[in-house]
């Protein structure tokens, strides 16, 4: 069936009269995130930091009571109609050109079983995808504050993430823990979130960069992850492994490091260990540091996360090193890799005088070694999810 292009210009509320005759119900948004510190510890039970960008996906929506769900985004072709009552969308199959609309289905998928129905859905995002700024996340979340606004489906928002995190593991087949969506669902402007990923509780932590005179940058340093599948798995493994020889749950348990260290044979087994617990420290300590009003002292903190990345863990790569290393040489405080490893994006924490400094040392820097140029995000710690009209 041919359906009229989605105008890329005008509200987002206006595209959606243009594409489907009639005016939305609503308009929700929800914001990507950056995770500040504390990462590969979301698996090993442990904390994380994260905060809500100013950027995210914004979705127009209109109720329906037929029992379908029909999506349409601003950044993918395909238009796509399903029953809400339905299987695992990752059971069906969807091809190529669908797949994108297995996150938004998905959740009203999930959320049927909370009394949700369908609705007709219009999406536009200005995050870019798969860059580690959680645009999956940000585009499930959007969909289901917009369903449970709909429906008047009875859930506050962390049971909310929970719903979102199970779409994107029972129907994508992604299996991520719950730190993206308890991100875009649960942060406030001028905030970082401490989230325990063992218990799932949260709490808020002061984080305004502009009012210590900073700037946090993003850099995506555009190297591919193609090594990440199979190297993140390994990694999981070997934590588990260790866990499992210390006897214990998951590394988050361990207490006593050099007792572990000496408990270890293996000195792989040993980094690894190293790394989880540190970095759940540093978690703490950084949460100590940002409630007491320490902002610059905050750097030494993301300096000693990316050296554990690089040497304990292994999971850093040459565009994030150089990033951090000449970031520090052109006077940044801090500076480290965020995401799983291998390729993605590079956190910088510098005054904000310098920042136009850093950006060029490390533009420069790519240049001498012949690499894409990087691309940079002015990170300001965001509101969640919210209705926007
Ligand atoms: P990340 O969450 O780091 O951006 P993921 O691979 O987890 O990367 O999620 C990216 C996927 O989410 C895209 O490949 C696409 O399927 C879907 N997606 C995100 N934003 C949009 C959008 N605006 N329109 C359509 N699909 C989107
Ligand atoms: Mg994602």
């Amino acid at each position: 069936m041919d359906l009229p292009a989605v105008p890329v210009t005008g509200s987002l509320a206006e595209s959606f009269g243009a594409a489907f005759g009639r005016p939305p119900d609503g308009v929700w948004h929800a914001p990507g995130r950056v995770n500040l510190i504390g990462e590969h510890t979301d698996y090993n039970d442990g904390f994380v930091l994260p905060f809500a960008l100013s950027r995210g996906v914004s979705v127009a929506a209109a109720r329906r009571d037929d029992g379908l769900i029909e999506v349409r985004s601003r950044q993918a072709a395909a238009a796509v109609t399903a029953p809400v009552d339905g299987p695992p969308v990752v059971s069906e199959g969807w091809p190529d050109e669908r797949s994108w609309a297995a996150y938004p289905v998905g959740v009203a998928r999930v959320l049927r079983e909370h009394g949700a129905g369908g609705a007709t859905l219009l999406i536009d995002s200005d995050l870019p995808q798969g860059a580690g700024l959680s645009s999956s996340a940000a585009l499930e979340c959007a969909t289901a504050l917009a369903l449970r606004d709909l429906h008047g489906v009875q859930a506050g928002r962390p049971a909310l993430a929970r719903l979102a995190q199970r779409a994107e593991n029972e129907q994508v087949g992604m299996p991520c823990g719950l730190m993206d969506q308890s991100a875009s669902l649960l942060c406030t402007a001028g905030h970082a979130l401490m989230l325990d990923c063992r218990s799932g509780l949260s709490s808020q932590v002061p984080f305004d960069p502009a009012a210590a005179g900073l700037t946090l940058l993003v850099v995506d340093t555009r190297a591919s992850h193609a090594l990440t599948g199979g190297e993140y798995g390994r990694r999981r493994a070997e934590c588990e492994e260790a866990a499992a020889l210390l006897g214990v749950a998951a590394l988050r348990d361990v207490e006593d490091l050099a007792g572990a260290l000496g408990t270890l044979r293996d000195p792989v087994l040993r980094r690894r260990v190293q790394h989880v617990v540190t970095e759940n420290h540093r978690v703490e300590a950084t949460v100590g540091l940002l409630r007491a009003g320490a902002l610059p002292e905050f750097g030494a903190m993301l300096n000693a996360s990316h050296l554990s990345l690089r040497d304990q863990f292994e999971v850093s790569w040459p565009e994030a090193d150089a990033t951090v290393d000449t970031a520090l040489l052109a006077g940044a405080r801090g500076g480290r890799m965020v995401g799983g490893g291998f390729g993605g994006s590079v956190i910088v924490l510098t005054p904000a005088d310098r920042a136009a400094k850093v950006r060029d040392a490390i533009t420069a820097a790519y240049a001498e070694r012949s690499w894409t140029p990087p691309e940079f995000l002015d990170a300001v710690p965001s509101q969640g999810a919210h209705r926007l009209s």
